[in-house]
């Protein structure tokens, strides 16, 4: 009896082995494929070779999203600021020790953009005292989301147009309201009637949603390693936070709500705390 009890164990072994080989292969997630685009606004592409199982990459300390590709082939995904100095920089891959890799951002330049805002959507332009204590209170919630780094990816492959309208709004516009100079567009419209279904553009878990000054109704959805994206303006958010959230599932309808000129849908990505262009997370 006693020869066989060491066989027995051998075999469970066996099976905890195969179980959790069946489940690290149902759980390979796509990577996300991104051009490289060394601009501000844009997302550096860094490639590197490693046999370590979990490398990690750092930009000023600030963790970046790294994803497999094929073999010993890894890329750190790097958001780069609007207002980013031009120039050389670094990043630095820890796999087995620190690795640093150089890559220059380029010049890039975004258009201009003039809107109007008359009636009662002026205060949007001048807030009144009680509404700059509602912004300044609202600018600490929202501030935060984007600062969200979870270490589960759940993004799978290239993201999806999260509405079909046209886009009336590109990324990186730089801004005028009624004549005076606000922050660039960090994100990208597009028109669509209120109503019109918001579908997820990756798979995600709702961070946050709430009715806000500027933004009006707004959800955020943090698709791991500090890929966040936000949905504003929304006449209505269909999603609670904390949900998972599957890529194509609606999450809310096309709005006004806060600074909106019209029913449109505002979709911001961020990536390291940074606004990107979304349309390179679609392979665009
Ligand atoms: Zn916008």
């Amino acid at each position: 009896m006693e020869k066989f009890i060491p066989r027995l164990k051998k075999l469970k072994t066996l099976k905890k082995i195969s179980l959790l080989l069946l489940l690290s292969s149902t759980m390979t997630l796509a990577s996300i494929p991104i051009k490289n685009t060394p601009v501000p606004g844009g997302i550096a592409v860094i490639d590197f070779k490693t046999n370590h199982s979990n490398p990690k990459a750092f930009y000023r300390k600030v963790p970046l999203y790294v994803q497999h590709i094929k073999n010993d082939h890894w890329q750190a995904l790097l958001g780069i600021p609007l207002m980013e100095k031009l120039g050389k920089k670094s990043i630095t891959v820890k796999d087995f020790s620190n690795h640093i890799f150089e890559f220059e951002i380029k010049k890039h330049t975004y258009e201009e953009q003039h809107i109007t805002l008359k009636g009662k959507k002026k205060k949007y332009v001048n807030p009144t005292d009680a509404h700059m204590q509602r912004i300044k209170k609202e600018r600490l919630i929202l501030s935060k989301p984007r600062m969200t780094f979870s270490t589960q990816t759940l993004a799978d492959g290239a993201f999806t147009r999260p509405v079909d309208g046209p886009t009336t709004g590109a990324f990186g516009l730089k801004r005028f309201y009624n004549g005076q100079a606000r922050r660039p567009h960090a994100g990208l419209d597009y028109a669509g009637n209120t109503g019109t279904a918001i579908k997820a553009p990756a798979n995600g878990k709702v961070l946050l949603t709430g009715r806000y000054f500027f933004n009006g109704n707004a959800i955020f959805l943090d698709h791991g390693q500090g890929l966040v994206s936000v949905y504003i303006h929304l006449d209505k958010h269909l999603v609670k936070q904390g949900q998972s959230v599957k890529q194509g599932e609606i999450i809310g309808m096309v709005g006004q709500t806060g600074r909106a000129t019209g029913p449109h849908l505002h979709w911001g990505i961020y990536l390291n705390r940074t606004a990107v262009n979304p349309n390179l997370l679609m392979g665009e």
